[in-house]
């Protein structure tokens, strides 16, 4: 082997792996949020296809002593992705790092992730419908064949090498599954759809995480908080702190149902979940575009709002719940938004809304 090879390969290896991946949650986010994190399936509430179905993969997997094949998780931020990432890795009994797409900018970087994984063990990328064109190439390579290309020299002497890897799992998480090319999902052996989580789910959650942090809360209140968490496990623990506080402020540090209902009017957040930004997208689309059609990019703009965060956080809850549809014209509002504003539906409504309501 020569030693321009080695130094290549040590050079990868040694590559700012740490600045760019994590090996616990702790390195990784916010220390709160770990705190509720399920360690083990049967702690994780919920999505029972999806656990059914990971749960016989890992023990076959496990029994074979392979490791699990390349998973992909879709879903709206905070339904569970990097939670169950973990869980996986725990299930496994394996080793995890994690990374996300924006953060790898040149192959290098994944090069150098790559090299250091340990065999079964579990690596996971968030936003991978972000990853850069050269760096996904690579990806390729890595997850059908558990090898990389590394090209060693420069210029006519420039020669390329296969670098085996242990095999490991990718585990993908992304809020945007149209955005990922087809040969990257088609590597995948296993994909899961999260959905949002039901009120019943989502109060079982609440309890849990409660008792973790020791938090006093009557039955009553957690149905109402459960009610207004959009279906999201993240905003139903995050709500769970602030009412928390209240709480210990305003009350005797009991979560009860008046603290909810002082809480969320505080928090403007009404009885559905829903969020001033919520009524201004609902509003804006009827007061400056006649209820929609109106594209994604002009709205983003007039609500002051990231296009990003519009699409993955305030729309998908919008759509699950009825106030608003997705057309190739843009989006519309329902009969239901417009009830929801107080506002009379006028008679000249656009042809997507009659066909919807
Ligand atoms: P995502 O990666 O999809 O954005 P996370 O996995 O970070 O979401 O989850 C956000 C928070 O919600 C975490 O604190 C986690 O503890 C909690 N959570 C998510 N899904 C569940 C679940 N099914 N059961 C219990 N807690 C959950």
């Amino acid at each position: 082997m020569s030693s321009d090879f080695v130094e290549d390969v040590e050079q990868v290896a040694s590559l700012k792996a740490n600045s760019i991946v994590s090996t616990s949650f702790q390195e990784s986010s916010d220390d709160q949020e770990n705190i509720f994190r399920p360690k083990y399936l049967k702690d994780f509430q919920g999505q029972p296809q999806i656990k059914d179905n990971l749960s016989v993969f890992i023990k076959a997997a496990k029994s074979r002593e392979d490791a699990l094949d390349h998973t992909f998780l879709i879903g709206p931020p905070g339904l569970g992705k990097t939670t169950l990432a973990s869980i996986i890795a725990n299930e496994m009994g394996a080793e995890i790092r994690l990374t996300s797409a924006p953060a790898l900018e040149k192959p290098k970087d994944l090069a150098g992730i790559l090299t250091n994984v340990t065999e079964n063990s579990i690596f996971f990328i968030d936003e991978i419908h972000r990853l850069k064109p050269a760096i996904e190439e690579m990806l390729y390579i890595a997850m059908e064949d558990f090898e990389i290309d590394w090209v060693i020299g420069q210029g006519p002497a420039a020669r390329t090498m296969r670098i085996p890897l242990p095999h490991f799992t990718l585990v993908g998480a992304t809020t945007k599954a149209g955005q990922v090319s087809s040969p990257l999902h088609s590597r995948f052996g296993i994909t899961c759809h999260l959905e949002f989580y039901s009120v019943e789910e989502l109060s079982n959650i609440i309890r849990r995480s409660a008792k973790l942090i020791d938090c006093e809360i009557t039955e009553d209140a957690i149905n109402m908080l459960a009610k207004c968490s959009r279906g999201t496990p993240r905003i139903a623990n995050r709500l769970l702190r602030r009412l928390r506080d209240f709480a210990t402020v305003l009350g005797d540090g009991t979560i009860d149902q008046s603290i909810v209902r002082e809480g969320l009017k505080r928090l403007s957040i009404d009885p559905n979940g829903l969020e001033k930004q919520d009524r201004n997208i609902l509003s804006t689309i009827i007061n400056f575009y006649g209820g929609g059609p109106v594209g994604a990019s002009t709205l983003s703009i007039s609500v002051g709002e990231a296009i990003e965060s519009l699409e993955d956080f305030y729309e998908p809850y919008l759509i699950q719940q009825g106030y608003l549809i997705r057309t190739p014209r843009g989006r519309c509002v329902t009969r239901k938004a417009y009830e929801l504003l107080g506002l009379s539906i006028p008679e000249n409504i656009n042809e997507y809304f009659t066909t919807i309501n």
